[in-house]
Parts: C-alpha cells; sequence; structure tokens
C-alpha cells in the first residue's frame, strides 16, 4: 500500500531559504546557538500564519475633522511608505531577492558583530548585504526565546532594508507601520507561537 498522500517533504514545503555566508566575530558557542535559531527562522519564514500576517496587514489612521472635533478612524490596508500591497512585500520577501533586485531564492545574511555603548541594536546600508549587529543587546537577547525573536524581528527589519523598503530616521508615529519595522514585528510574534504551519503541516518552533 503506498501513502505517498501523506509523505511531507518538508525541504521542498521550504520556498525561501536562509544562507549564512559569513558571521564575523561570532565564538563557536554563539555561533551555534545562532544556527539552531536560524532553523526556526526558516519555517517562521515559511510559515502560512506569516503570509497571513503579511498578507492581510493593515494599520489605522485617525483624522480630526474642523466640524464638531469628530475623530474619524481609516483603516489602511499595506504598509506606511510604501505602494506594494501586502502580497506584493510578501512575495518581494519570499523571493529572496537582493538590493541589486537579484533573486536567487536565498535570504542571505553576512553577519558581523561589533561593540558599542549605545544604543543602536543593528545597522546595515541600503547596498549592501550585511548587517553589523550590537554585542551589547545581541548577547543578551540570544539567551531567551523572547530575546531570540527579538533578534529575528531585527534581523528581518534589517533585510527588508535591503530588499529597498524604507522608513523614517524620526520616530514619527506611522514609523512602525512601515515595512521593515511592521515585518519585523509579525516575524517577532509568529517565531514566539509553540508552533507554526509549513505546507500544510504543523511544525514545532523549538530554539
Ligand atoms: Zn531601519
Amino acid at each position: 500500500m503506498s501513502n505517498l498522500v501523506d509523505e511531507y517533504d518538508k525541504e521542498s514545503a521550504l520556498r525561501l531559504r536562509t544562507e549564512i555566508r559569513e558571521l564575523k566575530n561570532f565564538s563557536k558557542e554563539v555561533e551555534e546557538d545562532f544556527k539552531e535559531m536560524f532553523r526556526a527562522y526558516e519555517l517562521v519564514l515559511n510559515s502560512q500564519e506569516l503570509k497571513r500576517e503579511i498578507v492581510n496587514h493593515y494599520y489605522h489612521t485617525y483624522k480630526k475633522t474642523w466640524l464638531f472635533g469628530k475623530r474619524t478612524t481609516y483603516r489602511n490596508y499595506g504598509f506606511h511608505m510604501s505602494r506594494h500591497s501586502g502580497a506584493e512585500v510578501y512575495d518581494r520577501l519570499m523571493s529572496g531577492a537582493d538590493y541589486k533586485g537579484v533573486s536567487d531564492g536565498d535570504l542571505d545574511f553576512t553577519l558581523e558583530l561589533y561593540y558599542k555603548n549605545n544604543g543602536t541594536i543593528a545597522y546595515t546600508y541600503p547596498s549592501v548585504s550585511k548587517v553589523w549587529l550590537n554585542k551589547k543587546f545581541f548577547l543578551y537577547r540570544l539567551k531567551s526565546r523572547e530575546g531570540r525573536a527579538k533578534i529575528l524581528n531585527t534581523l528581518t527589519h534589517e533585510s527588508m532594508h535591503n530588499l529597498g523598503y524604507k522608513h523614517e530616521r524620526k520616530r514619527t508615529k506611522l514609523r512602525i507601520h512601515s515595512v521593515p519595522y511592521a515585518v519585523g514585528r509579525l516575524v517577532e510574534k509568529v517565531a514566539l507561537r509553540s508552533t507554526v504551519t509549513v505546507g500544510g503541516k504543523q511544525e514545532v518552533l523549538y530554539y
């Protein structure tokens, strides 16, 4: 008897793969923790839950009318500072394109740890696929699940910059609804789940 229908190929269900190109200034121990976290990251990126969150994303804006000072609420689909719909943002992320627009189906990471006693968690430049991570936050966050979900938020935020998405430099009210902030936050939210659905199967998020 054949049970081909029940057979599940996890590899083929992973549409977007992640590739760690280089880890600079990582100790062996930190590198191992990091790689384990990345296996969970791949499941999160390819999950139905994340797809649903990004495709259906909306945010509210408010306007006070002059007459009677009434407040009107607007529901905006998509993201602040981007003309792309949620579905377009999702497809772009899943294409594994880099800043040059070249898609190789992988989300590539070149990461370097550095230490600076300031409030910067991470940074990148639009013209490079490299992310610099501040040890001050990174090593502490790597110790808890909540912290690791935050690291995945940060890495996704920086990846969205590499895909060409922007946000204001100033802390405006709407900045959190830009693609880098919002998609990063959605990844963090899904990463905190105990299981995700990948290719129709439940996968345990162990990391
Ligand atoms: Zn940013």
